[in-house]
């Protein structure tokens, strides 16, 4: 299928429409016309080189809302006209014990990344969601549950199912004191979820500027990093922390706020780190520990859960034009929300 998306073709050009070659469908293959694609820092982290090398043109884009527009023969779970939504992954080895239980994101022989992959069975490179259209297998495909807000829903296939997956992982419920570093993308969605959950909620941030849009969530309120006395003063206050920081910080500064027994998790920078300061891990049997993304069967789960919670991600929506204003934003760490575009702005022409 001829289509149409936005790619980069180096690191250093804007992203600019590229026309492509969707593969046809296969028996247990769904193809969708993409209404909305999300924003994430990964895409900028990707496209800029941060995790390596990549072959260029990519497309980006690992959060989409899409409506069925066909499908092949031996597909049962989709029928055309339906909404559906991808993640981050399109494919796995579907025969290790990490895909048997359903924690594909961990398969034992690589995940096939919605961008930026090789596809498993003819070797072309993904490509993602700031596209028209998409084709992937059955396994990999979720269900927009109609309470959802199409316009608003893409930001949880990867925002929300990286936050969500932790929060269940560590046991977030009521009466849990969690602080969320970083109120972006992920962060917002974190702060939702877990007062959903029924957890204390504070945003861990680097001024107060973004105290509003953290009350504004469910959060009980913002501590600033920036101010060593407040800092001080919530030592030993957190269960559980979720660190959103895309880029190289000190994690050094947050571990002190955990309780005894609390976790901090990294879901944010890959890569290294400032050596860790041990003494609160050995003095309070603290832990670091990281996490990605969640299995599908967990990410249809989040769907439901923001479905049956009445959750929906802050967005703001923008046109296809503006991919790179909204990526200059996101680098400066600013947006307490998500961007998502529109893809009825983009036109096969
Ligand atoms: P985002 O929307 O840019 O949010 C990141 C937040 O971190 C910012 O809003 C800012 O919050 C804070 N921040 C930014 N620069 C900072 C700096 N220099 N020092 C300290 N704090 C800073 O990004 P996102 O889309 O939420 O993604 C966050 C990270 O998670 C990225 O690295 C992304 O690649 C990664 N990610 C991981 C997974 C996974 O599976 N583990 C999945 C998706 C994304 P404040 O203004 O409140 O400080
Ligand atoms: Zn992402
Ligand atoms: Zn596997």
């Amino acid at each position: 299928m001829k289509t149409i998306g936005y790619a980069a073709h180096s690191v250093e050009k804007d992203l600019e429409p590229y026309h492509f070659e969707r593969r046809s469908i296969r028996e247990n293959d769904v193809s969708i016309e993409i209404l909305y694609s999300g924003v994430c820092h990964s895409d900028l982290h990707t496209i800029r080189g941060d995790w390596g090398e990549i072959e260029y043109p990519l497309i980006p884009g690992h959060e989409i809302v899409g409506r069925v527009i066909e499908v092949g023969s031996k597909v049962k779970k989709y029928k055309v006209g339906e909404h559906v939504a991808v993640g981050c992954m399109v494919d796995s080895c579907q025969s290790c014990d990490q895909c048997d239980h359903g924690e594909e994101q961990y398969c034992r022989n690589g995940i096939t990344a919605t961008y930026g992959s090789k596809d498993r069975i003819d070797g072309t490179t993904t490509q993602g969601g700031y596209s028209k259209h998409i084709v992937v297998r059955e396994e990999f495909v979720l269900k927009v549950p109609e309470k959802l807000d199409l316009k608003t829903a893409a930001p949880i296939l990867c925002a929300g199912i990286t936050t969500f997956s932790p929060l269940k992982k560590w046991g977030i419920g009521k009466g849990s004191r969690v602080g969320v570093i970083g109120l972006g993308g992920l962060g917002h969605m974190g702060v939702k979820l877990a007062v959903a959950l029924g957890a204390e909620v504070t945003v861990i941030s680097r001024s107060d500027k973004k105290e509003e849009a953290a009350k504004a969530i469910g959060a009980k309120g913002i501590l600033s990093s920036s101010n060593e006395e407040a800092m001080e003063k919530a030592q030993g206050s957190f269960d559980f922390i979720l660190d959103t920081v895309p880029v190289k910080h000190d994690f050094n500064t947050y571990t002190p706020l955990l309780d005894v027994d609390g976790t901090l998790v990294l879901v944010g920078q890959i890569g290294p780190m400032e050596e860790p300061i041990t003494a609160p891990l050995v003095f309070g049997r603290r832990r670091i520990a990281g996490s990605l993304i969640g299995g599908i069967a967990e990410t249809q789960e989040v769907l439901d859960f923001c479905a049956e919670h009445s959750i929906a991600p802050e967005c703001e929506i923008i046109p296809v034009e503006g991919i790179n204003k909204a990526w200059e934003n996101l680098a400066s760490g600013n947006p307490a929300h998500r961007y998502v575009i529109d893809m009825s702005s983009l036109s096969l022409q």
